[in-house]
């Protein structure tokens, strides 16, 4: 295994994927496959080390001076994520996580029942609860997944707010808006321009703000209620525009990227069902950028599971080959 080093681009002998160029420590290196390139660099990566390689829109890559190996227009497109609305709730106890001196000295209480037993609130995992939804009763399966924290999250976290409180994630898991990703320059060192065109269609934020109200109401639930508090940003909105306009302004990713080098039986699909590049040979992109769409749930043992499949893809090929070659031989 080599860490610390960018991959740059595929190499190619003629039509076939010969191995990799890298960059490492301030060197650039020629990797040899022995047999298949499989390139698992992620939703955004994979689609960008490919366009780097000269396979996508043959226009975009000309324009940054990339040779075209092969015109693939979907690649970098379909993008697609779960947009998220998270209900953050201030509460006066100190018994979530969170920051105050009761709470440092709880905390402090936890860290010390932790070392002795492994117990305590220190086991928490924050994210202690979820469900999925459906925002319409109508609705075959659920189209909403929540997650409840212990804690306050705000962007992400980035945002810290002083005292307690828990919130309550709201995500839309069957989105209809789409993203892109493309380029800024022909070296893959340069992060790509990403833009997920999050609620670009007006349906996904039709689904939050029913899921918004559905969430309201575990909210009120007497469990939840008893802790008193206040909503951080949608406090006292109760109009469906008000929480539309709150919803639209924080809503954000909860980081399932997927399905920029979609898989299909189709010409214009990046991979096949095999998940071999169309246009090239000896290329195969095994992680959540072959996803045709996105799944209702969380993406990681998805991913594995494409990295078992591309294993068994990979086993099936090379035993194939075995097996001719045992019959030249023979
Ligand atoms: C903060 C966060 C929290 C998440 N929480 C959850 C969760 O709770 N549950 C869940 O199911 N999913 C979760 N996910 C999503 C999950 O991690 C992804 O769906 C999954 O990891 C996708 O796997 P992948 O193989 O497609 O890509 P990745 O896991 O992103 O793997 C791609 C790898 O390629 C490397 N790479 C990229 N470009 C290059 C290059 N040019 N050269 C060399 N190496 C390169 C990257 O460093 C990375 O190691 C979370 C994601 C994030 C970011």
């Amino acid at each position: 295994m080599i860490a610390n080093a960018t991959v740059l681009r595929v190499t190619f002998d003629g039509a076939r994927a010969s191995g990799v160029e890298l960059a490492r420590g301030g060197a650039i290196e020629t990797l040899q496959a022995r047999a298949e390139v499989i390139l698992a660099a992620g939703a955004f990566n994979s689609p960008q080390v490919l366009m780097c390689s000269g396979i996508g829109p043959a226009d975009e890559l000309r324009a940054l001076g990339i040779a075209v190996r092969h015109d693939a227009p979907e690649v970098g497109r379909n993008l697609i994520d779960h947009i998220d609305f998270t209900f953050n709730k201030r509460v006066h106890s100190s018994e979530t996580v969170g920051y105050s001196l009761r709470g440092a000295v709880r905390m402090t209480a936890g860290f010390v029942r932790y070392l002795r037993g492994r117990r305590g609130m220190l086991t928490t995992n924050v994210a202690e609860a979820g469900g999925f939804l459906k925002s319409r009763p109508e609705l075959d399966r659920p189209d909403l997944q929540l997650h409840f924290c212990t804690a306050l999250v705000d962007d992400h976290s980035r945002r810290l707010h002083w005292g307690h409180g828990y919130s309550l994630h709201v995500c839309v898991l069957r989105p209809a808006s789409r993203g892109t990703l493309t380029l800024a320059s022909a070296d893959a060192r340069v992060a790509p321009v990403i833009d997920p065109r999050f609620l670009s269609d007006t349906r996904d934020l039709d689904a939050l703000a029913q899921g918004a109200r559905l969430a309201r109401r575990i909210l009120d639930a007497p469990a939840l209620a008893q802790l008193g508090g206040r909503e951080l940003y949608t406090h006292g909105e109760q109009s469906d525009a008000q929480l539309r306009e709150t919803i639209a302004r924080h809503a954000d990713t909860i980081y399932h990227p997927a399905a920029t080098c979609r898989m299909g039986g189709d010409a214009r699909s990046v991979v096949d069902p095999q998940l071999r590049v169309r246009g090239v040979t000896g290329l195969r992109i095994a992680d959540a950028s072959v996803m045709p769409t996105l799944i209702g749930g969380n993406t990681n043992a998805p991913s594995v599971m494409i990295g078992e499949r591309a294993a068994d893809f990979i086993a099936q090929t090379r035993s194939a080959r075995d097996t001719v070659l045992q019959r030249v031989d023979a």
